[in-house]
């Protein structure tokens, strides 16, 4: 392990390092080695994890501690006994004792970063329907903004996200043509977004013109890629609709004077965690393809909504990929599952006196963004994923011309 930039003492031998490995930064739980002055890397079993949760359980609330702040939304006792999280991700995620997840931000992002302030505005405002946050671990650098580099939740044993259990709902809702389930599940996720968005009503300010006219650019250049990217079937499409899709797109420079939210930023199933009794939203970490300064800014709620509708298509469209079942069979299950969302989303909003959140005219072009950002993602890092855009984008333009 290269010697730390920085280091977090978690008891008297572990620590989280702040590594430089060839100009990237890393936060890396750390052990020390004999004498005590020189680290190593620690492994699942090591006691890092566990130390950052008797730090945590010991210091309810904010502590700094130098460049670091350390906040607890825990006391009692730390469970102990880590083992590693083995599925696909990004960071890297030990559980202890099978009741926490710590997350250790390895591939750490330039600040500013979402995530601190929503969980706090969540915990706040009591939304339980996001892993149980425990506590988390921020780090500013001299030259640059705060950002998270220790993620500590509730564990909740046999989760899997929606790119599996949606999937899997899909396929069996187009199989027995019986949508009750579909419906049912859809119709409580639209609940949960509201909920979200309703907990996160403290935040709620109003857009300006220069938000408005951000996310008309945003929208543009996100075009101007997906033309370069995308197959030639799609790309004839974007040639052929033109001025419809930049009739569309242009609306979001009117988004002016309407309310805007500290929304999730990210959402879609992919997202949502499903146990046998529940679904949470997880991953506060805002948008990956802005840059930092922009995946803090707040947002219309039509974001989220419109992020969570389009993923339940490309659900429909992977689910269609990987079984037996034609596109045309999916098609109704993907309709039933996007209306009973909506409508659920709309009846709880409503219920909980935050209508005015929902931008009706704003859905389509950030659902038609999203699309585009398929391809871009697809065309620069996941070529195999460019089915799933090659089969939404003629979809939502023959959705938007009836
Ligand atoms: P990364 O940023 O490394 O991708 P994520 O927060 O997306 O990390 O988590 C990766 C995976 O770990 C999730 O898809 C999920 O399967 C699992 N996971 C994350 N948090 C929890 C939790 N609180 N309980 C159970 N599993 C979790
Ligand atoms: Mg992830």
């Amino acid at each position: 392990m290269p010697v730390p930039v920085d280091l977090l003492r978690l008891g008297d031998r572990h620590g989280l390092a702040i590594v430089d490995r060839g100009g990237r930064l890393s936060a890396v739980p750390a052990v020390a080695v004999a004498d005590g002055d020189r680290w190593r890397r620690a492994d699942p079993g090591d006691g890092t994890a566990e130390a950052l949760l008797q730090l945590l359980a010991g210091t309810p609330g904010h502590s700094a501690q130098g460049r670091f702040e350390v906040v607890s939304w825990t006391s009692g006792p730390a469970p102990t006994t880590e083992r590693p999280i083995t599925v696909d991700q990004t960071n890297e995620s030990i559980i202890v004792g099978d009741r926490a997840v710590v997350k250790w931000a390895t591939h750490l992002e330039p600040g500013p970063h979402p995530a601190p302030s929503r969980l706090a505005a969540l915990t706040a405002a009591e939304f339980t329907a996001m892993p149980t946050p425990w506590g988390l671990v921020t780090w500013t650098p001299h030259d640059g903004a705060e950002t998270l580099v220790a993620t500590v939740t509730g564990y909740l044993p046999g989760a899997v996200d929606g790119w599996t259990w949606a999937v899997e709902l899909f396929k069996d809702a187009a199989r027995s043509g019986d949508h009750t389930t579909v419906i049912s599940i859809c119709s409580s996720l639209g609940t949960v977004v509201a909920d979200l968005h309703a907990s996160l009503a403290a935040t709620v300010t109003t857009s300006t013109r220069a938000d408005a006219q951000r996310w008309r650019d945003g929208a543009f250049a996100t075009l101007a890629a997906a033309r370069e990217l995308a197959t030639p079937a799609n790309t004839q499409l974007l040639l052929d609709l033109a001025e419809q899709i930049t009739a569309v797109l242009e609306r979001l420079s009117t988004l002016v004077d309407i309310p805007i939210l500290d929304a999730h930023g990210d959402l879609h199933v992919g997202q949502v965690l499903r146990t046998d009794d529940q679904l949470v939203v997880a991953d506060f970490d805002g948008n990956p393809v802005l840059p930092p300064a922009e995946r803090v800014l707040p947002v219309p709620a039509a974001v989220d909504l419109a992020g969570i509708l389009q993923s339940l298509t490309h659900v429909a469209i992977v689910a269609a990929e990987r079984s037996e079942l034609s596109p045309e069979r999916l098609a109704p299950v993907d309709a039933d599952a996007r209306g009973s969302l909506l409508d659920a989303y709309l009846h709880r909003l409503s219920q909980t006196g935050h209508a005015d959140l929902h931008i009706e005219h704003a859905l389509t072009a950030f659902r038609l963004q999203q699309v585009l950002r398929e391809i871009v993602y697809a065309g620069r890092h996941l070529p195999r994923w460019m089915y799933v855009p090659d089969a939404a984008l003629p979809a939502l333009l023959e959705e938007m011309s009836r």
